[in-house]
């Protein structure tokens, strides 16, 4: 019985976890690589084992850097379900939709350039239809709902709290009369999120796998942040500007609205439009709606009073790039909500470019932004960006909300770790090196816990527990 960590093993993205127990074979997650185009090309190689011997998939949560290679696998000859929360397959329907779309585009683009030069074409990484046979594949569950994915292991999922859906995954192993239960963190979400519940509490595991992203920080508190953002659109409204607010489609586009509806009042928002620009949004808060089940309490209250909680008297969804444009004509009171979150493509750049040049112009940075990103630049001061083949300057405001986190912080990993009674060994996941290895100081440290930070391809015997 063994557990072998084949992605997100001293990095942040790719996450992929196989587990053998007796004859049987199944993965936890199958997620995409993401970050520089070197980086990305490994998405390309061949799966480190045969994806026809994988029994099933248990997937923790839509986002792709954890659902993104679902595709390949069933490409590749995987025939098995794919265990998840109903949410999530739901979600995970516009966003593999919306991944194959983008590569295949760039894929065309690519080709017409290797042309050019007397190259070979490529092949996109999947299509479309691809996408299509592996939600044939899924098979959904609820939280609480313990299931046997394959002989001898049982999996039950609970809320992470992370994005609509997402859950931890407690495994119950067995094996002749060897028994394991081993509890997957997956994303955990950050306590006091609007919207969602709290990451769930368990409290018995023989190993624990948890993510570490932010294992070396601490967030805002909730409060400091909701009046920082109060300040930002109140100075915003005296100098008479635009708000450009580059947001994820998935869980930081629905706080947004869902914010700012809790706030209307207090922070004069009948005053301003607010656009939210990105049809995969749209439908992703379409699905925020569709599950209000799953809000926290204060969601709930808010759907109970309003209707929706997502909704604002002044929004207006544009799904048509013509509809798009058209907010480019708009010189002072629109928050403009558009993707992509790290300003790497989308309709944020395309209201970047006629908006940084004018000193009115704020933009509300609420998200990660990694390094070599548009996004990053502008969080780093720079002076002039290099839009669609002009230089612009940078006279807009940019402001930093740091607060704003999907992820659970170095004191919210510890407290959730902290709930396991017998101090279970960890393995910390999904985090760059300097995160994970703050966060095995602090749990060793405070819990007197054992902690490992495993290498892409470390198998892990979990007899021998
Ligand atoms: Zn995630
Ligand atoms: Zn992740």
């Amino acid at each position: 019985m063994e557990i072998q960590f084949l992605g997100a093993a001293r990095e942040v993205t790719g996450s992929c976890y196989l587990f053998q127990v007796d004859k049987y074979r199944f993965l936890v997650d199958c997620g995409l690589i993401q970050g520089t185009f070197e980086h990305e090309k490994k998405n390309w190689e061949p799966f480190p084992f045969n994806p026809r011997e994988i029994d099933a998939v248990v997937l923790t949560h839509a986002h792709l850097d954890h659902s993104g290679r679902l595709p390949l696998l069933v490409k590749a000859g995987f025939r098995g379900f794919i265990y998840t929360h109903r949410a999530t397959a739901s979600l995970c329907r516009v966003m593999l939709e919306d991944a194959a779309y983008l590569n295949v585009k760039e894929v065309e683009r690519n080709n017409r350039y290797r042309a050019r030069n007397g190259k070979e074409p490529i092949e996109p990484l999947y299509t479309q239809d691809d996408v299509y046979t592996t939600e044939r594949h899924f098979k959904t569950l609820d939280y609480g709902e313990a299931t046997e994915i394959v002989p001898g292991v049982t999996a039950t999922l609970h809320d992470a709290g992370h994005i609509l859906g997402s859950a931890m995954v407690e495994l119950d192993l067995a094996e002749g009369d060897l028994a394991r239960k081993v509890v997957l963190s997956g994303d955990l979400g950050h306590a006091g999120a609007p919207i969602l519940d709290d990451p769930a509490v368990l409290t018995e595991a023989d190993l624990v796998v948890m993510e570490s992203t932010y294992g070396d920080r601490c967030h805002r508190p909730w409060e400091a942040t909701w009046a920082e953002m109060g300040e930002i659109i109140q100075s915003a409204h005296s100098n008479k500007g635009n708000i450009l607010v580059p947001a994820f489609a998935v869980g930081r586009t629905q706080e947004l609205l869902y914010v700012l509806g809790q706030h209307f009042q207090e922070w004069g928002l009948h005053e301003w439009y607010v656009f939210l620009d990105s049809p995969m949004a749209i439908e992703t808060t379409a699905l925020y709606r569709q599950y209000a089940g799953l809000y926290d309490r204060a969601a709930k209250a808010a759907k109970e009073n309003h209707g929706d909680p997502f909704s604002l008297p002044n929004l207006r969804l544009t799904k048509t790039p013509e509809e798009s444009m058209r907010i480019n004509d708009i010189r002072a009171g629109a928050i403009i909500i558009a993707g992509s979150g790290m300003c790497t493509g989308g309709r944020i750049v395309h209201h970047l470019k006629r908006n940084l040049a004018h000193e009115q112009c704020h933009v509300l940075i609420v998200g990660f932004q990694a390094r070599g990103t548009l996004g990053r630049s502008l969080v780093d001061g720079a002076k002039t960006v290099h839009l669609f083949g002009e230089d612009v300057p940078v006279r807009a405001q940019i402001h930093t909300v740091g607060g704003l986190s999907a992820h659970a912080d170095q004191a919210g990993l510890a407290e959730w770790y902290g709930h396991f009674k017998k101090r279970p060994p960890v393995a910390l996941v999904h985090g760059e090196p300097e995160a994970m290895d703050a966060l095995a100081e602090h749990l060793r440290g405070k819990f007197q816990a054992r902690v490992s930070c495993p290498e892409v391809g470390e198998r892990l015997s979990l007899s021998s527990l």
